[in-house]
């Protein structure tokens, strides 16, 4: 039967139209591609639901000698294109229903750059500002090992978010190949080097940032030479768009972090402002511009605005006052769904998160090619093959995008699923 017959009307599913909830946003997004492409009801309702959630008990002794009980989280939204990837995070509100919007995330970013993996994302219910080193440790290992089931580098490929890191994927990979008997780099990413991970990594995100950035200005016909930056966030993300676009020939204008902001329209020295931020944790007391707020920050005079912070940035309020020809979405979420509307009528081009910051799963996806054949890249090899597939999925996003006289952002929700969507029809349901 055709599948238009089976079409339903999603925006009625979706959020509320003032949601605030990045993740309800995604969703939304979702929805309005899902109605485009006339997604047959049956797969609407198969890509909507996780295909495994595992919950476990991570039991440790403490410190002090008491024992505390953690909860523990994987969701694997999809896994038809794919071993499934995704982070995990510690934190103390992380639950199910978290987990399971920022795993489908991860099945549309993946898709979006065409690299052979589904979504998943994990956490661990945890405050890792109250715990020891050793603690942390322990509640790894263990969640580890109620996991074995699940990770694999043919089957799960978990990789650091919020409150974990190099360190922790190490502790990961130690307790999988200690319980398997052999060597198994590849069943995490974001490992630090002497264990298997990849040159280019740390800075792979901004790396994505920057070629993203240079795709859209070329679509405008502008130039970067002299193009007016502003960058909130000063973390691994802003930071490294920051410096990246600063030596392509572009004018950071404005950069902030969660000191504050700071302008200076004939160009700040990124190097000087990541020598202050690396020696004083923030860009607290830095000199090289005057201070601003975030909210000057997002609205300033700029071509170019890249939010690399935080979710729920650009509300409606900020839209309408933005002056930026190009928005590149660093962070995860910045945008709220009710916002997107109002930057298309101001004919601001956004790139969207799920394009604009997948260069760090795709350098993930590097690193998991490179344990698996034993063989090692040099970095210019990595960035080179990075910005190849960030440049190929850019122009795939924007030839979806004018087809269906969408934004990019729906652009990109649109080759996305119609990508999964195809990939499941093809290998048919099991049984
Ligand atoms: P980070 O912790 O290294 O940096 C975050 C930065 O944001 C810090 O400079 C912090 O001071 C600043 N900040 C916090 N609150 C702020 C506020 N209210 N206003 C302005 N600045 C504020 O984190 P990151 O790894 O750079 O990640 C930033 C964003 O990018 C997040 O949304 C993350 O999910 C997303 N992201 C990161 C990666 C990656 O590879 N690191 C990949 C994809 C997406």
């Amino acid at each position: 039967m055709d599948s238009q017959l089976h079409a339903m009307t999603y925006t009625e599913r979706a959020a509320p139209i003032d949601s605030e909830n990045p993740l309800e946003s995604m969703m939304k997004r979702f929805d309005v591609a899902a109605e485009i492409l006339g997604l047959d009801r049956g797969v609407y309702e198969y890509l909507k639901t996780p295909v495994k959630q595992v919950i476990v008990s991570i039991p440790i002794q403490m410190d002090d000698g008491r024992i505390q009980v953690f909860e523990g989280y994987r969701v694997i939204h999809n896994d038809v294109m794919g071993p499934s990837k995704g982070g995990i995070r510690y934190s103390p509100d992380v639950n199910l229903d978290e987990v399971k919007a920022l795993a489908a995330w991860m099945t549309w970013k993946c898709a979006v750059v065409n690299i052979p993996f589904g979504g998943a994302k994990g956490g661990v219910r945890c405050d890792p500002a109250k715990l020891t080193r050793i603690e942390i440790e322990k509640i790894t290992r263990r969640y580890t090992a109620n996991m074995m089931e699940v990770f694999g580098p043919n089957k799960d490929v978990p990789a650091p978010d919020m409150n974990t890191n190099e360190q922790t994927m190490a502790w990961i990979m130690d307790t999988y190949r200690m319980h398997l008997r052999r060597t198994e780099n590849a069943v995490v990413t974001g490992k630090p080097l002497i264990l298997g991970g990849s040159l280019g990594r740390r800075e792979a995100t901004g790396r994505g940032v920057m070629v993203n950035t240079l795709c859209a200005l070329d679509k405008l016909k502008m130039g970067v030479t002299g193009a007016r930056v502003a960058v909130q966030g000063f973390g691994n993300v802003g930071s490294v768009s920051a410096q990246l676009l600063e030596k392509q020939g572009g004018t950071i204008v404005a950069i902030s972090d969660v000191s504050g902001g700071y302008y200076n329209k004939n160009g700040i020295d990124i190097g000087d402002a990541i020598a202050h931020a690396e020696k004083n944790r923030t860009l607290t007391g830095w000199k090289g511009g005057d201070p601003i707020s975030q909210d000057e920050l997002l609205t300033c005079e700029c071509d170019v605005l890249v939010p690399a912070a935080k979710e729920d940035q650009i509300t409606p309020k900020v839209a309408k006052r933005i002056h930026a020809r190009v928005i590149v979405e660093g962070a995860n979420g910045p945008t709220v769904a009710s916002a997107d509307p109002i930057l298309q009528s101001s004919g601001i081009m956004v790139v969207p998160d799920i394009l604009a910051n997948a260069g760090g799963v795709t350098v993930s996806y590097f690193e998991w090619v490179q344990d698996r054949v034993g063989y090692f890249w040099s970095e210019q090899r990595v960035n080179r093959r990075l910005e190849r597939m960030m440049r190929t999925s850019f122009e795939a996003v924007h030839e979806t995008a004018v087809k269906h006289n969408v934004t990019l952002r729906i652009g990109a929700y649109i080759l996305a699923i119609d990508k999964v969507a195809k990939t499941l029809q093809t290998r048919g349901i099991y049984a």
